[in-house]
């Protein structure tokens, strides 16, 4: 779809890729693990990171709050932000002004 509208993928992004149990810490892949990454691989396109199924993520978004505000040093907090970076360091600033 992207190939036909002409769309650049900067990469791709699993979403709920985990969780992490508050209480323990054991972490469980719910929707399975892997599939983003082999699809990813099979269309080379980076992945450019996994973004963990977490209560406080979307607690946070519904309140307007991204998680990278409400908890900045936070693991979540860390992995919003080193997937901006790379979206960041695939695009020219020139593109986003003129969008
Ligand atoms: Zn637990």
């Amino acid at each position: 779809m992207f190939d036909k509208a002409q769309v650049p993928v900067l990469g791709m992004i699993q979403n709920m890729a985990l969780w992490e149990c508050p209480d323990c810490g054991r972490i469980d892949h719910i929707f399975g693990e892997g599939g983003v990454k082999k699809e990813a691989e099979k269309r080379a396109i980076e992945l450019l990171g996994e973004i963990p199924l977490s209560l406080s993520i979307r607690t946070g978004a519904d309140a307007g709050v991204p998680v990278v505000i409400a908890e900045p040093d936070s693991h979540h907090a860390k992995t919003y932000r080193e997937i901006a970076r790379q979206v960041l360091a695939k695009i020219k600033i020139d593109d986003v002004q003129d969008a």
